[in-house]
């Protein structure tokens, strides 16, 4: 409990850029009790014009993290409106949260509002696989940030020195790796099979 409180039951979807986050977090999302929220989109949602906007294009278009305190600031207003309007029901649902914590900075600062029940690593050891996904949604889902292969190299550095980290963080007894490059039914199979038997 945190000022009376309770802390949100949390499941991390988590692994490199082009891993799968997005895609796995969308289909849980669609299960009643599970409230999906992923942070590239809230930053993705921004007007550009405020400064937070423009800090997220700054960032992101080199390839960096967007500064914590910013980060976790915009993530729990976001969250706090949707417990406000009931989208999300801390009481009855499961978050799951993609691209935050993502760095261990982040997961200490969001230690005390999140019960992580399990975190999800969707493993691709192949990083020339990774690139070349990235290219592929630069083309589909206009993302400037995929859209040149030197800022997806870079982002894949950050990737390996500042998030992965978060997965020791959290320990090898929450964490369970999953191959990413197995079909993407397979990886939500791999998911909700945990899920049900934890
Ligand atoms: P991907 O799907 O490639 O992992 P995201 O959509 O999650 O990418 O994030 C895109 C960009 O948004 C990141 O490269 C980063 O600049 C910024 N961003 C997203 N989440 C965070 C976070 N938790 N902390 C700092 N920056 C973030």
């Amino acid at each position: 409990m945190v000022d009376g409180r309770m802390k949100y039951g949390t499941y991390l979807i988590f692994g490199a850029p082009g891993a799968g986050k997005g895609t796995q977090g969308k289909v849980l999302g669609t299960i009643p009790r599970f409230f999906h929220c992923a942070c590239g989109d809230v930053f993705r949602s921004l007007d550009t014009r405020t400064p937070l906007g423009e800090a997220f294009l700054q960032y992101s278009s080199r390839g960096e993290l967007v500064p914590d305190e910013m980060t976790v600031r915009l993530w729990m207003a976001v969250i706090g409106d949707m417990v406000g309007s009931r989208k999300f029901k801390p009481d009855i649902d499961s978050l799951v949260l993609d691209g935050i914590p993502r760095n261990v900075r982040q997961a200490e600062i969001m230690r005390d509002i999140l019960e992580v029940k399990r975190v999800f690593h969707l493993s691709c050891p192949d990083r020339d696989a990774l690139v070349s996904r990235l290219k592929k949604r630069a083309l589909k889902e206009n993302r400037f940030d995929d859209a040149n292969e030197e800022t997806i190299r870079r982002r894949l550095i950050t990737y390996e020195n500042e998030s992965k980290p978060v997965l020791d963080f959290y320990g090898p007894g929450k964490v369970l790796n999953i191959d990413a490059t197995q079909p993407p039914v397979k990886v939500t199979y791999d998911i909700l099979t945990a899920i049900i038997n934890d």
